[in-house]
């Protein structure tokens, strides 16, 4: 992996602890105070040493207070430095939390090229696991590497005022020493970062499998699945290791410097003490200061680890900001008001460039016209739907909706005028009113109960024990397949949209719900355009025109009445070959 610029990581700071700059001040402050407070101690202690050696009479006094102040200098420092502990967290969590909700918000604005790509498990690893690693890099970085550079600097400083040879010769040192950690700072990154791509791959791998536990079971992909797992778990295992290596490598490199350091301060100070220019005090004062040298020398090079191990995260979280959506948001253009008309010239599509899922698509739709899809699964007709929402883009063609160009118009405009039923309707772990309003407070309780009375819900409603602020559950919510199908007819219902798009489920439903939801459906496409895509002809009853795809063609456009009368077409192939039920339905 390429080495971050350290611009990155002055931007993060920037970006969020900005907000905050007020705590920030104070731990600054904190933090001061605390660096002077450690480095007062061994000078009181160094008096001490030098007035119990002195002969002076009634230094038992001057030893009595010395001692006192010692103690109390000693509390006030644990007491600062809790204060610091507490506001460097505090700091830091909120500049996290803040990077998390971002990064989430961002994540959610990806289009679904990128989301087809990645699994769940990944993604909660990136905004979740690597952004916890940040906040070590919030809270205590910055601030310990910063204190650890103003106290290696005090220390240095007071003992240039003893004596300079011994605070050259330390500081020559700390220099060295400084330098040797800047230059392996960057080592074990690739191995870290390793470590933890690893980490998310076995969780993306766990998530995989558990969300398809049904067919592993039901298809005998156990025993397939648990060898997999070991395969992902031992590479983990490797990786791990040799982060662990790189991590204990720098670690041993700073303990033996630091040795090296009291080592150089006690040779000093014995030579001059023996030659009587120093006095026994500050012979302690020397080893006292090159000892204080050990923490923030040791603290510097721990944080370098931390900041290997944030880096790695800054890494991947900077490549996740980088991606970038391929749907452009669309600026200027407005819709019009009321049925929007539906336009596709020439439009083809693939999921991916290899091959097309559609191609050469043309057909033109009137605003209140209702258009029914036929055709075989898999033939392309849920796609058609994905880009009129603009899930995706057709890679060539173009298509319009009232007649302006849907790249043109703002994706929340263009997403808002359009209601669409799905296949597989998607209930949330909410209650029924923000299923059914997604989270849009602004609607009254009047309207929601009004399109349930429409939809025929009331039994049900009347069933539920909270009424609209009754939980459900996620996915089918604890309801028939029915009841959430109507339920997503609500939605669209609420929304009031111009276009109104229904993906018949191709399961079926009781007669009594199937009911139903054909009159919701109705009612839905009352003066409004629709696009019904049907897998029981009685839906296609409706429609004003028939359109038949195969393998991403169209191979049948034309009115309805006209193609069913028409013995020469697939739809009346179609008609004739359903089942009499559904004959009667649509005849
Ligand atoms: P059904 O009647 O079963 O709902 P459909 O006509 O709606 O079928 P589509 O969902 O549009 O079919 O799929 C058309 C083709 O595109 C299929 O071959 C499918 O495998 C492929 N496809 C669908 N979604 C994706 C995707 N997200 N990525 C890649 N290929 C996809
Ligand atoms: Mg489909």
């Amino acid at each position: 992996m390429k080495k971050i610029p350290l611009r990155h990581y002055g931007d993060l700071l920037v970006t969020y602890l900005r907000p905050q700059w007020v705590k920030a001040a104070w731990l600054l402050t904190l933090l001061l105070g605390n660096i002077g407070l450690q480095l007062l101690n061994p000078q009181i202690v160094r008096h001490f040493i030098d007035v119990a050696m002195g002969t002076d009479t009634g230094a038992a006094n001057t030893l009595l207070l010395t001692a006192l102040l010692f103690v109390g200098v000693g509390l006030a420092q644990q007491l600062v430095s809790a204060f610091t502990t507490y506001f460097s967290a505090d700091v830091g969590w909120a500049a996290t939390n803040m990077l998390r909700a971002d990064l989430a918000k961002h994540v959610l604005r990806l289009d679904m090229t990128f989301h087809n790509g990645t699994v769940p498990g990944q993604l909660i690893e990136r905004i979740d696991g690597d952004v916890t690693l940040l906040s070590t890099f919030f809270s205590e970085f910055v601030i310990k590497v910063l204190g650890s550079l103003i106290l290696l600097v005090g220390v240095l400083g007071l003992l240039w005022l003893e004596d300079w040879r011994v605070s050259l010769a330390l500081m020559i040192f700390a220099l060295g020493a400084l330098l040797l950690l800047n230059q392996i700072r960057n080592i074990a990154i690739p191995a870290l970062s390793d470590e933890r791509q690893a980490t998310a791959n076995l969780f993306g791998f766990v998530e995989e499998r558990l969300a398809g536990i049904e067919d592993i079971r039901a298809n005998g992909g156990g025993a397939y699945s648990m060898r997999r797992f070991f395969e992902v778990s031992r590479d983990l295992l490797q990786k791990a290791w040799r982060a662990s290596v790189m991590r204990t490598l720098i670690w041993m490199i700073t303990m033996f410097m630091f040795t090296l350091g009291v080592t150089v301060s006690l040779t000093v100070g014995a030579f001059l003490f023996t030659q009587r220019s120093i006095s026994l005090g500050t012979v302690y004062l020397f080893f006292q200061y090159s000892l204080l040298l050990r923490s923030p020398i040791e603290q510097i090079s721990r944080q370098l680890q931390e900041l290997q191990k944030a880096a790695a995260g800054i890494g991947r979280v900077q490549q996740l900001r980088e991606v970038k959506s391929t749907i452009r948001d669309g600026q200027a253009a407005e819709l019009p008001g009321g049925a929007l008309s539906v336009l596709f010239q020439d439009v083809s599509f693939g999921y991916n460039s290899a091959d097309m899922v559609l191609k050469n698509i043309n057909f033109r739709l009137q605003p209140g016209q209702v258009l029914g899809v036929l055709g075989r699964t898999g033939s392309g007709k849920s796609t058609l739907t994905r880009l009129l929402f603009r899930l995706y883009d057709p890679t060539t063609g173009e298509i319009r909706l009232g007649g302006v160009p849907t790249q043109d118009v703002a994706l929340s405009d263009l997403r808002g005028r359009i209601g669409m039923v799905t296949q597989e309707v998607q209930l949330f772990h909410a209650t029924v009113r923000d299923n059914l309003t997604f989270f849009d407070s602004s609607v009254a309780d009047e309207r929601i109960l009004a399109v349930l009375q429409d939809l025929g819900l009331q039994s049900w409603f009347a069933g539920l024990t909270d009424g609209l602020d009754t939980w459900l559950q996620a996915g089918a919510g604890g309801l028939s397949a029915g009841e959430a199908q109507l339920l997503a007819c609500g939605r669209v219902f609420l929304k009031e949209p111009g276009l109104v798009i229904l993906d018949e489920p191709s399961s079926r439903l009781d007669p009594a719900t199937e009911s139903l939801i054909e009159r919701a459906v109705d009612k839905l496409l009352h003066q409004r355009t629709g696009l019904i895509i049907a897998h029981r002809l009685a839906t296609v009853q409706r429609a004003d025109l028939i359109m038949v795809v195969e393998a991403g063609h169209i191979v049948e456009l034309g009115p309805r009445e006209v193609l069913a009368n028409d013995p020469g077409s697939h739809f009346y192939h179609l008609l004739q070959t359903a089942d009499s039920k559904e004959l009667i339905a649509v005849s």
